[in-house]
């Protein structure tokens, strides 16, 4: 038996079978490739979901890590730490924001802004809006928060206070806001849920809506922040700025780490006690994520991504024309790219995504809707040639 096969049945007696994995163990990372426990070799546009965007064992993260583990891992927030304080300057001298709050993840990044709401809109202002669509994470608030009703289903009674508009209709949101209404929530392009930006007009409108009815607009770039788009922030290149923004999947390049923004205003909202985390800002989590966010604004890196972004975008097109029976397009931004599936090409979706898998490059099928590509923003135009091989012999195997 191969070891790759033992781990991956000693994996089954243990775990609590939430997760569909690939049927690989994996063992070592290095640029955009990942090694599995038999030394097969795959060509990584997943980056661990929108995470490892330096690419796997960057060299400025990994000295980072290093040397922050040798001298302090862990003090709680009872006490300042060096590389936290870095971490939250580079973030507001790079955003819109004034101040920070450090989280381990999405969701608690989320659970934060939707707390701050809360308790900056005031007595019996507690209701969010949020899309349908959507993902937010998978605590109970944020998940009620998440306009997909197929995540929520057996988890009721959920937290209260989460209402969710339809995607791109203006008018029927203005009616969803009430007395009770403290913010409207969003990613300015949705990722889980299938790669769906958001209109500028619509984004306008919404924060039109919110100022009109004196609503925060709260921004989950949880996914598209961090250099994904080809901006640090998605909300950089569009009309609109948000009242406070979370961010975490790229943040520390691989180690968990998540940060709330807002400005000076909403932020004295929060006092002394409010909201806490253990972990939160952890000295080697936030070195690793000073190392990533320096990377990432120097050496005309963030330009890169465009443009690496719009050569991705060029092939991903060539394969669409040469599929048509299969794709229609692509949408999204910088290095986030969807191939959008006709209804026989979302049929075959896992089933693409498993013959890439078996010819050794790792995509997935997001919202059962389209082919999802999020490779480290370091990707080549090799290594983009390199996937666009391999997809297109999938999709000609598939024509056959
Ligand atoms: C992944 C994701 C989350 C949840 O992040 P976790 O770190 O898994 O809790 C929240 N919002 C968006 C937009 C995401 O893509």
């Amino acid at each position: 038996m191969t070891s790759n096969q033992d781990w991956i049945r000693r994996s089954e007696q243990v775990f609590i079978k939430t997760y569909n994995r690939f049927p690989a163990t994996m063992v070592k990372g290095k640029g955009c490739k990942l090694w599995d426990a038999d030394d097969n070799e795959y060509l990584d546009f997943l980056s661990g979901i929108a995470v490892c965007s330096l690419g796997h064992s960057h060299p400025a993260v990994t000295d980072a890590i290093c040397q922050q583990a040798s001298s302090l891992n862990h003090v709680s927030n009872l006490f300042h730490t060096q590389k936290q304080i870095e971490l939250a300057e580079l973030l507001i001298k790079n955003s819109f924001a004034d101040r920070v709050f450090m989280a381990n993840s999405g969701a608690e990044a989320n659970e934060a802004a939707i707390k701050l709401a809360r308790i900056h809109g005031g007595e019996n202002r507690y209701e969010i809006i949020s899309l349908t669509g959507s993902f937010h994470g998978r605590t109970l608030a944020t998940v009620a928060a998440t306009g997909q009703p197929q995540l929520h289903k057996g988890f009721e009674p959920l937290p209260t206070g989460f209402i969710h508009a339809e995607f791109g209709d203006t008018k029927t949101l203005e009616k969803l806001i009430t007395k009770n209404t403290c913010a409207i929530l969003c990613e300015p392009l949705q990722g889980e849920s299938g790669v769906r930006p958001l209109e500028s007009e619509y984004l306008k409108s919404i924060r039109q809506l919110c100022d009109k009815h004196g609503l925060l607009l709260i921004f989950d770039e949880v996914q598209t922040g961090m250099g994904r788009t080809g901006t640090l922030f998605a909300y950089e290149q569009l009309p609109v700025v948000p009242d406070i923004m979370t961010v975490a999947k790229a943040l520390g390049n691989g180690l968990p780490i998540g940060a709330m923004l807002t400005t000076d205003e909403i932020a004295s909202s929060f006092t002394i006690g409010s909201h806490a985390s253990t972990f939160g800002g952890n000295p080697v989590a936030a070195a690793a994520a000073v190392a990533t966010l320096k990377t990432m604004l120097s050496n005309n890196f963030l330009d890169s991504v465009q443009k690496t972004g719009l050569y991705f975008t060029e092939k991903l097109n060539e394969i669409a024309a040469q599929f048509p029976h299969i794709a229609t397009g692509v949408r999204g931004n910088g290095l986030l790219l969807g191939l959008i599936l006709t209804d026989k090409g979302i049929e075959h979706g896992a089933d693409i995504v498993n013959r890439l898998f078996q010819k050794g490059a790792l995509i997935n099928f997001a919202g059962g809707k389209v082919l999802r590509f999020i490779p480290p923003l370091i990707v080549t135009h090799q290594e983009i040639d390199a996937l666009i091989t391999v997809l297109s012999e999938a999709l000609t195997e598939l024509s056959d």
